[in-house]
């Protein structure tokens, strides 16, 4: 396992790589890394020549009040966990040396950005957006590996990769559970013993939702509200957004026929959480 830690070292790798016909598997994270990362990291071990992890908090893609200055790190720690399954390089830059003094970009897709977390997180996806067009055009990866975690983020991507014809495919990953249900993130260690205990509640909601769906309901507005009553039992929950949407375009729909995500954000005291279901079969 080799560390890169400079945009150009980067760089001059993936032209390498380019120019020997090997097939790269790119896996982004901000570090932290668990085991919802390492399953990607799996995953893009098993399918490609090489595999690059990237370890980077992105500033860019947070706000203003948001959890930057304290979201956790643990570099070292990520190294060996990302070895453990085979990553072959771990990239890890400087902010300053991903936005030098004077950037200017910025990417805005619209739509697909605009519902969900692009609403409570204005500037967020643009943020995302940049970070990972620049992490594409450093590594050329063939293939890249997202979570369904981040449902809204792996849409964005998608849509991101298509209309820029971006030579790179865009893989999903489902989410990672604890043994409980709760969706591992680095975020969880924010949570204290008490709201641990009530965030359960968001995975039970989303298995409220599926037995209502598989069992012929279809109107959104009725699954949402028992998503929603399921999530008021806990007292420490603060909801943020309930939404059915399209899974592709990440518009909400009334009367679910292709696939839709049901995605949820709450608070429990500081902490941000987000979870999701898939319902209904790819289109
Ligand atoms: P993050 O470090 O939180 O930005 O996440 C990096 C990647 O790992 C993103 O594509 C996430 O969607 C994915 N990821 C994070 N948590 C999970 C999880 N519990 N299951 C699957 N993928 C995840």
């Amino acid at each position: 396992m080799k560390l890169v830690k400079t945009v150009a070292e980067m760089q001059e790798l993936g032209r390498l790589w380019r120019a020997e016909g090997k097939k790269v598997g790119l896996v982004p994270t901000m570090g932290y890394l668990h085991e919802g990362h390492l399953t990607l990291a799996k995953e893009a071990v098993a399918n490609n020549d090489l595999t690059v992890m990237s370890v980077f908090v992105n500033p860019i893609q947070f706000g203003a009040n948001e959890d930057l200055d304290v979201y956790p790190r643990d570099l070292a720690g990520d190294i060996a966990k990302a070895e453990s399954v085979g990553v072959d390089y771990v990239f890890a830059p400087e902010a300053r040396d991903m936005y030098p003094k004077g950037f200017a970009a910025s990417i805005n897709l619209t739509g697909v950005t605009e519902t969900l977390c692009g609403q409570s997180r204005p500037g967020h996806f643009q943020g995302v957006c940049v970070v990972i067009t620049k992490l594409f055009n450093l590594v050329q990866p063939a293939n890249a590996y997202f979570g369904q975690k981040d449902g809204q983020q792996l849409a964005v991507l998608k849509k991101l990769a298509k209309d820029f014809n971006m030579p790179v495919k865009i893989n999903g990953v489902p989410i990672v559970r604890e043994a409980d249900g709760l969706a591992k993130s680095s975020r969880n260690v924010y949570l204290d013993e008490e709201c641990r205990r009530q965030a359960l509640v968001l995975s039970q909601s989303l298995a409220v939702a599926k037995r209502l769906y598989d069992g012929g309901e279809r109107d959104a507005e009725v699954i949402k509200a028992a998503v929603r009553a399921h999530i008021e039992t806990a007292p420490l929950a603060d909801i943020e957004y309930i939404e059915i949407v399209d899974a592709l375009t990440m518009q909400p729909v009334a009367r679910p026929e292709q696939q839709v995500m049901l995605a949820l954000a709450v608070r429990f005291k500081t902490t941000r959480l987000i979870d999701n279901i898939l319902l209904g079969e790819e289109v």
